[in-house]
């Protein structure tokens, strides 16, 4: 993107939000220690504060998302065992299968409809005893689902889920990267939603717009050795309290607000549903994520994209034909609507 100007309106992804400065002056006067060392006034109210609102006895603060699934992975599971997910997650698609190169685990995908996995597409998919096979030791969720559109999984699904994992002796975990836009969608509190749950991730570098991090959450035990791999993995941090009050100020201040983000995700959905030549994924949507399809006659995804680039408007070409707009902190109302009104004659 050398010698190019940065697009007036930027709706590629929710991780581009720059800390406010509201959130800046909470940064700079925070109390810091060596978190290595457990002393970082400042990370220990973080994770006293993401426990608890998830209802799970301890935290760790992550420098991302990436990191916390990856441990959530090796605390459950090790060498030649493998985990359940959905076939579009994130941590199938897009992190290296980090779970094989570093934890030899390996994974059987299944395709699920909006994201969302059924029990009786799982039955056959826990392996039985036996010399010859990998064994299946965890389930693993994503909320909300970013390739299905930051869908919401329905709550009744997840806790059938979860409840039939666990009959099979299974542990779930859940990539919660989004799963404040869940809870703001759906009005079901993180406690809820995280009750069905051994383990689960949640980011704070995305609609929650602090500048980085991730936290795991679970029991004392499995969180004691999840700072034991973090540190193997170099992810021990040390004056870090600056980033930690950019999470607790977004847990403070960016939850609610996560509701602009729909209304404005819905202002985008509903041009592109009367665009012609242009089809939304996954409609109704639910979050701040939409995905649409552009009709091979208008061009690719990447050639669409590039007309609208000319125009200040930056969306992400995810694949051929699909064409992904993330709404965010850092886009207005008006702004949404701006391009809303060159989606519809697109
Ligand atoms: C962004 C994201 C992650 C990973 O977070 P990073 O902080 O970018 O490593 C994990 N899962 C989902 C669903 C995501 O959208």
């Amino acid at each position: 993107m050398k010698g190019v100007l940065p697009p007036r309106i930027d709706l590629l992804s929710d991780t581009l939000t720059r800390p406010t400065p509201e959130m800046r002056a909470a940064m700079a006067v925070a109390e810091v220690g060596d978190d290595v060392f457990g002393e970082d006034p400042s990370v220990n109210r973080l994770e006293g504060h993401i426990s608890g609102m998830l209802g799970k006895e301890a935290a760790l603060f992550m420098p991302s998302g990436t990191m916390s699934n990856l441990i959530g992975l090796l605390v459950h599971c090790g060498k030649g065992d493998e985990f359940l997910c959905e076939a579009g997650c994130h941590i199938f698609n897009n992190e290296q299968a980090g779970y094989a190169q570093v934890g030899g685990i390996g994974v059987r995908p299944i395709l699920g409809e909006r994201g969302a996995l059924r029990v009786d597409q799982l039955q056959e998919m826990v392996r039985p005893e036996n010399d010859h096979l990998p064994r299946t030791r965890l389930i693993c969720l994503e909320q909300t689902h970013n390739r299905a559109a930051g869908s919401v999984l329905p709550y009744e699904v997840v806790a059938e889920v979860c409840d039939w994992a666990n009959q099979q002796g299974l542990a779930r975990h859940l990539d919660g990267a989004r799963l404040f836009n869940a809870v703001v969608a759906s009005g079901i509190s993180a406690a809820d939603w995280a009750q069905h749950f051994d383990t689960v991730s949640v980011c704070f570098s995305k609609g929650l717009g602090a500048p980085v991090g991730s936290a795991l959450c679970g029991p004392a035990e499995k969180i004691k050795l999840a700072r034991r791999i973090r540190k193997m993995l170099g992810g021990g941090m040390r004056q870090i309290g600056g980033l930690a009050a950019a999470a607790v100020y977004a847990l403070e201040h960016h939850i609610d607000r996560l509701a602009e983000d729909h209304t404005k995700a819905r202002v985008l959905a509903d041009a592109i549903r009367n665009a012609s030549g242009l089809t939304l994924q996954c409609d109704p949507v639910d979050t701040n994520i939409v995905i649409f399809e552009v009709a091979a006659e208008k061009g690719t995804s990447e050639e669409f994209c590039a007309s609208l680039l000319k125009r200040g408007v930056r969306l992400y070409p995810i694949s051929r034909q699909k064409v992904r707009a993330v709404t965010h902190l850092d886009v207005t109302m008006s702004e949404c609507e701006e391009v809303a009104e060159m989606l519809a004659d697109s």
